[in-house]
């Protein structure tokens, strides 16, 4: 059994289960495994579905039908793209929701819809989201019958597209739009998960971004395109678009325990907080700027507390194996154009940053590098025209987006609002 710590107490051990409905730990640390899960040999092969099913059983071989659950989860699967010699693409935006967080939260939504079952329980999931969060969570969770997913947004602050994948399903989907910004929204969710009246009235979890059911998950791709490469004795740099660093996390983990990985790149936008603290040693948060790659925009970013975790009590240097690049907006627009006029490929303004990383990190290194690719680039139409000229078209479930009805509950910027409507639905 794979028992869990906290970052900020090891002598603390929780079960999979309840780690994964507290979201995060009552000392305020996060969860981490208390031992390596692949004793043997961390698992990495060409078929994605079988590395999935191979990272994942050891944390839920209790549950019945572990399998069946993974295969749910991963409807979809990572795709991985030559640009050319010696650098990669791996697409993770082929869910639902078109960004890389399907991955995390369509592997939460599995296994809370198992333990619901299983206790004949509703669990409800309140999360607020500035965008990329909600649309994954809202589509991940539509149609669990033992599942209820409150999503809180901000009024006129997150793009069309991401409010009517949020607003256009209905049913145990329950959005609702704050008259405020995502910071307001984030603090009230935070008061909810702390309000005993609250907490006796429903099953409460989070779909944070620092829950291991989401962290996990995300070990998944970078073993599957270690197997892809493998066959070609590879051993990738792996470049990451990062904003609270929680992609980035779980590929350390997954090399920590094993995984052939040659050095990562940490690739930010002008919210620089890592790349600096990687080259002066001095973690110095600051308030997130807003830039073009706007689900990075995180100046304090919380899953870096289990990067530093697994670098603690080693002889292994962090800033000898991640660097860290910080690329700003100008560079990133340049950066698609580029690429689309040297391969015809066209990039997110996410992907782009990586891209920018691992272009910048070849100038010194004959390394391959893979960038990980976080979402499809026709999420950001405005900006992919700015840079390329050319009209990018919308997958399909995202263009028939506009001919859907939209319904969400409004509210006042208060906790109190928030608090009323939690205890009447
Ligand atoms: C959330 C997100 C990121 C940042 O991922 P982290 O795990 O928070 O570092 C990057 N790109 C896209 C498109 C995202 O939605």
């Amino acid at each position: 059994m794979i028992y869990f710590t906290s970052t900020r107490n090891q002598n603390m051990k929780t079960s999979f289960d309840e780690a994964l409905l507290n979201g995060l730990s009552p000392d305020g640390g996060l969860y981490v495994p208390t031992r390596n899960p692949y004793p043997d040999q961390i698992f990495y092969s060409s078929n994605y579905l079988e590395t999935a099913q191979n990272i994942l059983i050891p944390f839920i071989h209790k549950y019945p039908n572990t399998e069946h659950i993974i295969r749910e989860a991963f409807p979809f699967s990572p795709k991985l793209v030559n640009m050319y010699e010696n650098l990669w693409v791996l697409e993770l935006f082929h869910g639902p929701s078109h960004s890389f967080k399907d991955y995390g939260v369509s592997f939460l939504a599995a296994v809370l819809d198992q333990k619901a079952t299983e206790n004949n329980i509703e669990i409800t999931v309140l999360t607020a989201t500035s965008g990329d969060t909600g649309s994954a969570v809202a589509r991940a969770f539509h149609g669990k019958t033992n599942l209820r997913a409150v999503v809180l947004f901000p009024a006129g602050r997150i793009s069309e597209i991401q409010r009517r994948q949020i607003t256009t399903l209905g049913g145990n989907i329950v959005p609702v739009e704050v008259a405020g910004s995502f910071d307001d929204c984030q603090r009230m969710v935070k008061k909810a998960f702390n309000d005993r009246e609250v907490a006796d009235n429903l099953v409460l979890t989070s779909a944070n971004s620092i829950n291991i059911g989401r962290f996990l998950p995300q070990l998944t791709y970078y073993a599957y395109a270690v197997g892809l490469l493998h066959d070609m004795k590879i051993d990738p740099v792996f470049a990451v678009p990062s904003g609270n660093f929680g992609n980035l996390a779980a590929g350390l983990f997954a090399w920590f325990w094993g995984l052939p990985v040659k050095h990562f790149i940490a690739a930010t936008n002008a919210n620089d907080t890592i790349p600096l603290y990687l080259k002066t040693g001095n973690y110095q948060p600051k308030p997130s700027v807003q830039t073009i790659s706007n689900a990075m925009d995180v100046g304090d970013p919380s899953n870096f507390e289990r990067i530093k975790f697994l670098f603690q009590d080693t002889s292994l240097s962090l800033s000898a194996n991640v660097s860290g690049t910080s690329v700003n907006d100008e560079n990133t627009l340049k950066t698609i154009k580029e690429i689309y006029e040297k391969t015809n490929y066209v990039a997110d303004p996410h992907t782009a940053v990586g891209l920018k990383a691992a272009i910048d990190y070849q100038k010194a290194s004959d390394d391959p590098v893979v960038v990980l690719s976080t979402a499809h680039p026709g999420k950001f139409p405005d900006t992919v025209k700015e840079a390329t000229g050319r009209d990018i078209e919308l997958p399909e479930n995202l263009r028939r987006l506009r001919f859907l009805n939209e319904s969400s509950v409004n509210i006042e910027n208060t906790y109190g609002a928030l608090k009323v409507f939690l205890l009447n639905i």
